[in-house]
């Protein structure tokens, strides 16, 4: 089931596109058998449900951080953790940074843009992350990479209302590169498309996908 799941996202994913399967709320057997089937990256929003995962399952796993980050709790996750989409302040990229300088690691991060219009998603707005990029003190930063952008569409059935949304960022993303990182060939990532918006994401040039229901079915939370 879940096996034949993830095999049929697989085949709808472009070249360039991978698949963060989103595994939080469901039990280290459903990661397996996505696991056996192939797939290697697994999303995870909460720190301490990822690093029992991490200690219990194959270390070839590459876990991504998709949740909302507490400072507190980087450390735990900064010698194992792949990627974090999360980032949305100064503050937890330089915590990042610090934790990872820990244990002599450099950590790939993405910069969660707000792009919907519910107030409750996370996020830097296009001007606070233009703000804190022009400031330049990331720079200093040597044990984080910035990645990409990640983002969230509204949850509505417009499909014109999530396109334009992913549009924007795409279009923020390629501004972005061109102002601040024009000689760094790693910011590449794009980290947009849910279970219910993948397809929309991908035609506006996403390069993550995030998917959980899809292929582990609902959460019980
Ligand atoms: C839970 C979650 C997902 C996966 O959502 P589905 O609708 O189950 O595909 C993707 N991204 C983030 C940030 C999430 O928290």
């Amino acid at each position: 089931m879940i096996k034949d799941n993830l095999l049929s996202v697989l085949s709808e994913l472009p070249e360039q596109v991978r698949l963060v399967a989103v595994s939080k709320f469901h039990p280290n057997e459903a990661i397996l058998e996505a696991y056996e089937a192939g797939q290697r990256i697994f999303g995870e929003s909460k720190v301490q449900e990822m690093t029992q995962k991490y200690e219990s399952l194959p270390k070839d796993i590459e876990w991504h951080f998709i949740g909302h980050l507490q400072t507190n709790k980087i450390k735990y996750m900064a010698p194992y953790v792949s990627m974090i989409h999360g980032i949305d302040s100064y503050k937890l990229l330089a915590e990042v940074d610090k934790q990872a300088a820990k244990v002599n690691r450099i950590i790939p991060c993405l910069l969660q843009i707000h792009i919907a219009q519910e107030e409750t998603k996370f996020g830097f707005s296009f001007d606070e992350c233009k703000e804190m990029l022009s400031a330049g003190e990331w720079k200093s930063l040597k044990n984080i990479r910035i990645s990409g952008l990640m983002g969230m569409a509204t949850n509505t059935d417009s499909i014109e209302q999530i396109n334009k949304e992913f549009c924007s960022l795409n279009n923020y993303f390629k501004d972005l590169k061109q102002i601040y990182f024009t000689d760094n060939t790693e910011f590449k990532e794009l980290s947009m498309g849910m279970s219910h918006d993948y397809h929309q994401a991908i035609k506006q040039g996403s390069t993550l996908v995030r998917v959980g229901s899809k292929i582990f079915g609902e959460r019980n939370y």
